[in-house]
């Protein structure tokens, strides 16, 4: 699998500083922002500084420091959002799993009762 990340999309921008978001955490290997269209009172986005399109990129070429840092992200996202009461974590992958963003994200999703996904 060749993987070639757009260095235009969205998130690259963001992370440049070229586009404004409500920065929820910061640390040297993530950023995590608030969803510009949030689907629950908690929506956020934790995406890693490096130049990453997908989940299975990202699982692929990043350091295991750099995953640690995303994951370590993650926690504290949960920390400093409401999500006592549990959460939906979600990556959208390329095309079949219908990813806008071609910079790879997690959602995390929580603040309310959510429907189920799967049957
Ligand atoms: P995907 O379908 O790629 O998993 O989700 C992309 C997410 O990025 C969507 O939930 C969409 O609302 C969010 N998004 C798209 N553009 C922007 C933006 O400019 N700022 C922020 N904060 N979120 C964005």
């Amino acid at each position: 699998m060749e993987y070639s990340y757009d260095d235009q999309n969205i998130f690259a921008k963001i992370l440049r500083g070229e586009i404004p978001n409500q920065t929820v955490y910061e640390s040297e290997h993530a950023l995590a922002f608030r969803d510009i269209n949030p689907q629950a009172p908690v929506h956020v986005l934790v995406i890693p500084k490096g130049p990453y399109v997908s989940l299975d990129h990202f699982a692929r070429d990043a350091s295991q420091e750099e995953q640690v840092g995303f994951m370590q992200a993650v926690a504290e996202v949960c920390r400093l959002t409401d999500t006592d009461g549990g959460f939906r974590a979600i990556c959208n992958t390329r095309t079949h799993g219908v990813q806008d963003v071609p910079h790879y994200h997690m959602h995390i999703i929580g603040g309310r009762q959510l429907g189920r996904m799967l049957q």
